[in-house]
């Protein structure tokens, strides 16, 4: 199979407990999950594309923008970063029509098992995805709270008892503490009855979500690849999880490369 075209991150599901990935290509979606095992080739051909305007771009910002979308696109602005510094109500937001689909939507504050207990938020709509990408390997919803404000405040504050970050390389070789994800949770909420309360936050139940990885053989060593130092590169692909392919020659962060044009043999 050979296939052309400017690529997006991957799409993911969850089917039976394991994480799905589809890459999309140009107009074709390539179903990842079925290559793992084998031998693959992407070919970087040294044109990007703004995924919002289209234009030719040398250098991709925010994963696949042009510099000047990323100054007038609400989805690149700091505040995706950092939802508890939402700035709608102040009326400054970039795209307030945008804004007020992405950010004012039921939201959830979970626990994740990736390497170690992480915090972290998502659109309820996207729990699942948001898990896959981030590689998490179990999980528990906490809270939930109608948009992305409250959830940034929440989040803020559960910051000083639990981290916020993944550690990438840990996660990729798949080295992650056993955690008791119940009773972290009460750990933490009991930290927090007064802005639950302040926000109207909806206690979620003890709900676990384990994840499994299309993995044949996790890295024992990261060495991470890049198309703008290596155009071509290639490799059996001996697994995929967040949204990293790991490839017997290193790993690649697909969504870094999102807008880039490949050509893809498998
Ligand atoms: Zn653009």
């Amino acid at each position: 199979m050979q296939l052309n075209g400017h690529i997006k991150a991957m799409i993911t599901s969850l089917e039976d407990g394991t994480a799905k990935y589809q890459l999309p290509i140009g107009e074709e979606l390539i179903n990842m999950n079925a290559l793992v095992g084998k031998y693959i080739e992407l070919k970087y051909n040294e044109t990007i594309k703004c995924a919002n305007c289209g234009a030719i771009t040398k250098k991709s910002w925010s994963n696949g923008f042009c510099f000047p979308c990323t100054q007038i696109l609400a989805r690149c602005d700091l505040c995706i970063m950092r939802p508890e510094t939402c700035h709608f109500s102040q009326g400054t937001c970039r795209e307030p029509e945008w804004g007020l689909d992405y950010c004012f939507a039921p939201t959830i504050i979970y626990l994740a098992n990736t390497s170690q207990p992480k915090v972290g938020i998502t659109n309820k709509k996207r729990l699942y995805n948001r898990w896959i990408e981030q590689g998490v390997v179990s999980a528990m919803p906490l809270l939930e709270v109608k948009s992305r404000l409250e959830s940034g405040k929440i989040e803020v504050a559960l910051k000083q008892f639990v981290s916020d970050r993944t550690n990438w390389r840990a996660m990729l070789k798949n080295e992650f503490e056993a955690v008791d994800l119940a009773s972290k949770k009460a750990e933490l909420l009991a930290q927090i009855p007064g802005l639950i309360e302040e926000l109207g936050a909806t206690l979620l139940s003890d709900e676990i979500i384990n994840i499994d990885y299309p993995v044949v053989k996790y890295p024992t060593k990261i060495t991470s690849l890049n198309f703008d130092k290596t155009p071509s590169i290639s490799g059996v692909l001996e697994g995929i999880k967040g949204q990293y392919l790991l490839l017997d020659s290193g790993v690649l962060n697909l969504r870094k490369f999102s807008s880039y044009h490949l050509t893809f043999t498998s």
